[in-house]
C-alpha cells in the first residue's frame, strides 16, 4: 500500500505546521479548568478560526474548508505534535456539530455552527444524571410541553467544562409513559437562563473540570429540538459514534505523545532496562497503529468519522494506549514523575496520567464498549 498523501494533503500540511510554528503559545497556557485559562483557550480558538483552520473539515459556509477527513487528520497530527491548547470547545466540536450535520436544521447549522467554530458560544454535554452513566436511557430529567417550547427540569451530573461555558445539549425525557428508549427529545439549552443552576465538582488535580447542572422548569424554545421529540434516543446514539470514534480522539494525539515517549527514553532511559525499553516500544507500536487505522478509515470514500459500534473498537483501543503510554513515562521518570515543579517535563506526564485515567470512563466505560463489540460487531450472544 502506497502512504505517500497527494501533493494537495502535503501542501496543507506544511501550511498547519507553519502557522502553529508561529501562533502557538511558546508557554502553555494556564489549565483550561480555572476561569483564566477557560478565557485564554476561548482566545486561541477565534485565532485558530480567523485563520480558517478550527474547523477544517465542515463546509465552509460554516467556517471550514471543506477538507477531507484525511487532510483533518493530517491537521489534527500537526496541531498535536506542535503543543496546540486543548480545544475547549471540543464537545460541541466533536459531538453536537456532527450530530446538527445528521440532524439538525438548515437554520440551526446556520445560527450556531459559526459561533462555535470561533469559540464565541462553547457547549457542554448534559447526558449524564445521578442515576444515569452507562445506563443512559435510565434519564429521569424532564422537558414538559408549554407553549411555544419546553421545560426543563431536573439533574445533569459531570458536565464537562460547564462551570465556564455558555450552552448544553442533553437528552430528556418528554413521554413518562413510553418505553424508556423512546419518549426521549434532544434539545439545546443556555446555561444562564432563568432556572439554572451550575455547581462545579472538583476533579482528581483538584481544578473544576466537570459540573452539577440543576434545571427548575427552564423554558427552551421549538427552534432549540433537534429532530423530532421522541426520537432523542437515536439521535443521542448517533452522536455517541462520533465521541467514540476518531474524531473525539484522533491519532495525532497519540503519536505525538508517543514521540514525546520515545525522546523521554534517549534522554532518561536505561539501556540496560529492556523491560520498560519493550514498553516504550509498544506504546509507539500502539499510536502507529491508531494511525493507521485512521489512515484505512480516511481512505473509505463517505466516511464521516463515526462508525456506529465499529467505534467502540477505537474507544477501547486509544483510552488502554493512552493509559499506558502515561503510566510509561512515569515509571521512567521514576521518584521525579511525582515532582509537580522538577525540570524535564514531569508534570505534563503526572497532569497527562490523572487525566488519562478517566480515558476507559468518559464516551461510554470500556466495559459497555467490549458488550458493545462482543453483540454489535462479532455478533455473539448478549
Ligand atoms: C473525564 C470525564 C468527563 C465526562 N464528561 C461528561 C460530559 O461532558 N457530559 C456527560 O453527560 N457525562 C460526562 N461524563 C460522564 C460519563 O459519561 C460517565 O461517567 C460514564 O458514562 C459512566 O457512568 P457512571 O459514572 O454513572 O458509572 P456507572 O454507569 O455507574 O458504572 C460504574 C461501573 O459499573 C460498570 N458497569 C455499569 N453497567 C455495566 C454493564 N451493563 N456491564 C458491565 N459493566 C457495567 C461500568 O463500566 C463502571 O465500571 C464524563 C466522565 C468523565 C470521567
Amino acid at each position: 500500500m502506497n502512504l505517500d498523501v497527494d501533493p494537495a494533503t502535503a501542501a496543507f500540511r506544511t501550511e498547519v505546521a507553519g502557522w502553529l510554528a508561529e501562533h502557538v503559545p511558546a508557554e502553555p497556557l494556564p489549565s483550561v479548568d480555572t476561569a483564566e485559562g477557560f478565557a485564554r483557550h476561548r482566545a486561541f480558538e477565534a485565532t485558530l478560526a480567523a485563520a480558517r483552520l478550527a474547523v477544517v473539515s465542515w463546509p465552509a459556509r460554516y467556517g471550514g474548508r471543506d477538507a477531507s477527513l484525511l487532510d483533518w487528520l493530517v491537521f489534527e497530527e500537526e496541531y498535536h505534535a506542535a503543543g496546540g491548547p486543548v480545544r475547549v470547545g471540543q464537545n460541541g466540536l466533536f459531538v453536537l456539530a456532527p450530530t446538527l450535520f445528521a440532524h439538525g436544521t438548515d437554520e440551526q447549522r446556520d445560527r450556531v455552527l459559526p459561533a462555535m467554530a470561533r469559540g464565541e458560544v462553547v457547549w457542554a454535554q448534559a447526558w449524564s444524571e445521578p442515576g444515569a452513566g452507562s445506563d443512559l436511557a435510565a434519564i429521569t430529567s424532564r422537558a414538559v410541553r408549554t407553549d411555544g417550547g419546553w421545560l426543563l427540569s431536573g439533574q445533569k451530573t459531570w458536565s464537562s467544562r460547564a462551570v465556564w461555558a455558555d450552552r448544553g445539549f442533553g437528552l430528556f425525557r418528554s413521554d413518562p409513559d413510553a418505553e424508556r428508549h423512546r419518549g426521549l427529545i434532544y434539545l439545546m439549552f443556555d446555561l444562564r437562563a432563568p432556572g439554572v443552576t451550575v455547581r462545579p465538582i472538583a476533579q482528581l488535580d483538584g481544578e473544576a473540570g466537570f459540573a452539577e447542572i440543576f434545571l427548575d422548569e427552564v423554558f427552551v424554545p421549538d427552534e432549540d429540538v433537534i429532530g423530532t421529540p421522541g426520537e432523542g434516543w437515536r439521535i443521542a446514539m448517533s452522536s455517541a459514534g462520533h465521541e467514540r470514534g476518531l474524531t473525539l480522539r484522533a491519532p495525532g494525539r497519540f503519536t505525538a505523545a508517543a514521540s514525546r515517549l520515545v525522546q523521554l527514553w534517549r534522554d532518561a532511559g536505561d539501556p540496560a532496562d529492556t523491560a520498560l525499553a519493550d514498553r516504550v516500544a509498544s506504546a509507539w507500536i500502539g499510536a502507529r497503529a491508531y494511525q493507521l487505522h485512521g489512515y484505512r478509515i480516511a481512505s473509505d470514500a463517505g466516511h464521516t468519522g463515526s462508525s456506529g459500534a465499529e467505534s467502540s473498537l477505537g474507544k477501547v483501543w486509544w483510552s488502554e494506549l493512552d493509559l499506558a503510554l502515561h503510566q510509561t513515562a512515569l515509571d521512567l521518570l521514576g521518584p521525579q514523575a511525582e515532582l509537580r515543579d522538577s525540570a524535564g517535563g514531569a508534570a505534563r506526564w503526572l497532569d497527562g496520567y490523572l487525566f488519562a485515567l478517566a480515558g476507559p470512563v468518559y464516551a461510554g466505560t470500556n466495559e459497555i464498549q467490549r458488550s458493545v463489540i462482543a453483540e454489535r460487531v462479532l455478533g455473539l450472544p448478549r
